[in-house]
């Protein structure tokens, strides 16, 4: 008798353990936001900003095969910010620069298997044949699909923290909205930082001219990883043609693993 108590008070504290273990594991899952650059067959070995459209086209294979859920980034802000239940497995894709070989490459892929992205332009790259830039009518025209949502990534992709003007800052962050609504006729709601830097002062200017999110990069876990206005997102990069590397980045804990590592 005196073992049988012995017994359940074991297994009662192996399953607070346990449930607490849990609770912590799920604490730190962040819903991978995967940053790209350029998609380009030209795309070099060891290069952070491009791969192509071979490895993006296995990417995207292997999330369609596993039944990820790719969802826009307003629906990943949507649960973020109301706590909503996150859907299993989700992942949001975003496309930064606008460099032309997202509409020649990545578009047609996500077309194929309809996945939504959003898309960080530059103002006063767009049309830019020298930098392979997107064009006004490829924006339009990947806008129109429903599957892409075009965001702010400024006007000049002046680096914000370097910026010691006030007025300048607040031209790269606000002109650049109003110009892409003007030209596409529909709210802008997002905005990417240029290199993903930010500090308290940019991300106010962001949240005051009536975005209503913002991606970054990772800028590690002095930053909360519910912040709307500083999404934490991963860099992919021709590392993750590597399919378990890759694995690991879409798990959700990737933030997690990279914050601790570098500590
Ligand atoms: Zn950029």
């Amino acid at each position: 008798m005196f073992k049988r108590k012995r017994l359940i008070i074991i297994v009662v504290i192996l399953g607070i353990l346990a449930a607490s273990l849990i609770n912590f594991v799920r604490g730190k899952y962040v819903i991978p936001i995967l940053m790209y650059h350029s998609i380009s067959p030209d795309a070099k070995e060891g290069e952070s900003l491009a791969i192509t459209p071979e490895i993006f086209r296995k990417q995207m294979r292997f999330l369609q095969d596993r039944h990820y859920n790719i969802i826009t980034l307003e629906e990943a802000v949507d649960i973020i910010k109301n706590k909503k239940r996150v859907p299993v497995r989700p992942i949001v894709i975003t496309f930064d620069d606008g460099y032309k070989d997202n509409y020649n490459y990545a578009f047609p892929v996500l077309k194929e298997y309809n996945f939504p992205a959003t898309l960080f332009i530059i103002i006063n790259e767009v049309g830019r044949a020298q930098a392979d830039r997107v064009s006004w009518d490829e924006i339009k025209t990947m806008q129109a699909s429903g599957l892409v949502d075009i965001g702010s990534h400024t006007v000049n992709h002046s680096y914000l923290v370097d910026l010691s003007s006030q007025e300048e800052i607040v031209k790269e962050i606000r002109d650049s909205k109003k110009i892409l609504e003007d030209r596409l006729g529909c709210e802008i709601k997002s905005f990417s930082y240029p290199a993903g830097r930010f500090n308290e002062r940019i991300r106010r200017v962001v949240v005051e001219t009536g975005y209503k999110f913002a991606v970054a990069t990772n800028p590690g876990m002095k930053i909360p990883d519910d912040d709307i206005f500083a999404l934490k997102r991963l860099r992919i990069s021709r590392n993750c043609a590597n399919m378990f590397v890759f694995w690991v980045e879409t798990s959700g804990y990737y933030n997690f693993i990279r914050e601790n590592r570098s500590k």
